[in-house]
């Protein structure tokens, strides 16, 4: 079975490939570079399931199974943002054009300064979206729950990890090991969901 993620981050595609490797012995992962498709594809969908559909839609013109996916952080106390802007967080609420991870970190913390511990609730999501040939289409959701912390912690991880503070191991993200953050993140559980899901749909 050959499935086209869309992406050219050689690193998402060998997670892609061991995870899918386990569920489905057959499973074979290229990336938009081995099928040809060229040029970027504009995520302009308004939720994170709406840029990973996107995405799987344009990897399926390669006539094989297309997927994508698209992740964040989501704070309750900012209604959902950075939400789908996770990734230029700063760009988009100042007049910065630098959207580095330390940018949208700092003006997270400015966004939630004077908030309580109990006012800083936020989980990771993480969407995959699979589109087959037939056209066939689902997307999947794994989210993780924590707590925004008012100064850096940790220096392992990218992005939001240093602030994301998981409480079930007392540690933020940017503190686990990789094989610890890889059991039990937001995109670790949407994985797992997909692979599940995809058994389900196609159990050839
Ligand atoms: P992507 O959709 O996987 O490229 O992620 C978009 C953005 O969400 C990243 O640039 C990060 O800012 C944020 N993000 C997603 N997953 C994580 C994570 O596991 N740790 C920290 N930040 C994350």
């Amino acid at each position: 079975m050959k499935f086209v993620l869309a992406s050219r981050n050689p690193k998402k595609i060998a997670e892609l490939r061991t995870l899918l490797s386990a569920h489905l012995h057959d499973a074979e992962v290229l990336s938009l570079d081995d099928v040809g498709i060229l040029g970027e594809i504009e995520e302009n969908g308004a939720t994170f399931e709406e840029n990973a559909l996107i995405k799987a839609r344009a990897a399926a013109t390669s006539g094989y199974i297309g997927l994508g996916d698209d992740s964040g952080l989501c704070v309750d106390a900012l209604n959902g943002e950075p939400g789908i802007y996770s990734a230029r967080y700063a760009a988009r609420t100042s007049a910065l054009t630098d959207h580095s991870d330390e940018e949208n970190n700092r003006v997270l913390l400015e966004k939630l300064n004077g908030r309580s511990p109990e006012e800083r609730t936020a989980s990771f999501v993480c969407c995959f979206a699979c589109v087959f040939p037939d056209g066939r289409e689902f997307t999947v959701r794994g989210e993780a729950k924590g707590r925004i912390l008012s100064a850096y912690c940790g220096d392992g991880g990218f992005g939001y990890d240093p602030l994301f503070f998981y409480e079930p191991l007392g540690k933020t993200f940017a503190q686990l090991t990789p094989a610890e953050k890889n059991r039990i993140s937001h995109r670790a559980r949407a994985l797992e969901a997909f692979a599940k899901a995809l058994v389900e749909e196609d159990p050839a």
